[in-house]
């Protein structure tokens, strides 16, 4: 963390950190949040976080979201470490530990594509009213990862907010500040769902990781606890060293 951002008040200090993340991974979104709100951009504009999004009969969770006078961005965050590898089209990415150890998790762009689809369906927007930000910590390098787009940004935290002002100066304004609040009002209960809503959720992500074997042996795949929280492994494990990363 950047003594300046800190300062600046585009990034949280130790102390506020400390009171408000509970674990390694809702760091990443509460950093993203905390840099988006506190003023630090120009414009009338909202940001709602953790929104369920109807998809076909099921729910996907978007963590943080803009509506901002110049357009709609949607935020998925990514606390990891290590070098990240990836290429636009792939189904997956690669983070590679300094201990040689890899990591599958899916391509965040097409995880973020898929909150977009449900965002415009759900608002009835075409999918061009979106720009998608996969935002990684500054814990990992970004090896190899995809240049971004007018519509695709890639990129660590710390060069988020100078990107988003850069684009926002871009923009024309295209909603109202009544527009906005109506964007609101439709998505506000989507972040205010029941304990039943968001169970099923996760009940739905674990059975379809369950119903999957192991890429590399055939093996089954369950779900371990680790330092860093819920992730999918191997059975065959320790001869097979497979993992992958919970996607929401
Ligand atoms: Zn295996």
């Amino acid at each position: 963390m950047g003594l300046l951002a800190i300062l600046k008040g585009e990034q949280p200090g130790l102390f506020t950190t400390l009171l408000n993340y509970k674990n390694a991974g809702q760091f990443g979104e509460f950093a993203t949040e905390y840099a988006l709100k506190n003023n630090n951009l120009k414009g009338e504009y909202i940001v709602l976080k953790n929104a369920y999004v109807p998809l076909k009969n099921k729910t996907t969770e978007i963590d943080l979201l803009m509506i901002h006078e110049k357009g709609i961005f949607v935020f998925e965050s990514k606390n990891y470490s290590g070098y990240i590898f990836g290429e636009a089209d792939e189904l997956n990415w690669v983070q590679k530990m300094s201990n040689g150890n890899k990591h599958i998790f899916y391509n965040p762009i097409k995880q973020n594509n898929t909150h977009i689809m449900a965002l415009a369906d759900y608002l009835s927007l075409p999918n061009r009213a979106f720009t998608s930000y996969i935002i990684f910590s500054e814990r990992c390098t970004l090896k190899k990862v995809p240049k971004s787009t007018n519509k695709i940004v890639i990129l660590s935290i710390n060069k988020m907010l100078r990107t988003l002002r850069k684009t926002l100066k871009k923009r024309d304004i295209i909603y109202t500040k009544e527009q906005i609040k109506q964007f609101e009002k439709q998505l506000k209960p989507l972040t205010k769902v029941s304990k039943d809503i968001k169970k099923q959720h996760i009940d739905n992500i674990k059975k379809r990781y369950e119903s999957k074997v192991c890429p590399f042996c055939g093996k089954k795949l369950i779900k371990r606890n680790g330092k860093y929280g819920e992730f999918i492994g191997c059975t065959g494990y320790p001869e097979c060293k497979y993992t992958r990363k919970i996607d929401k």
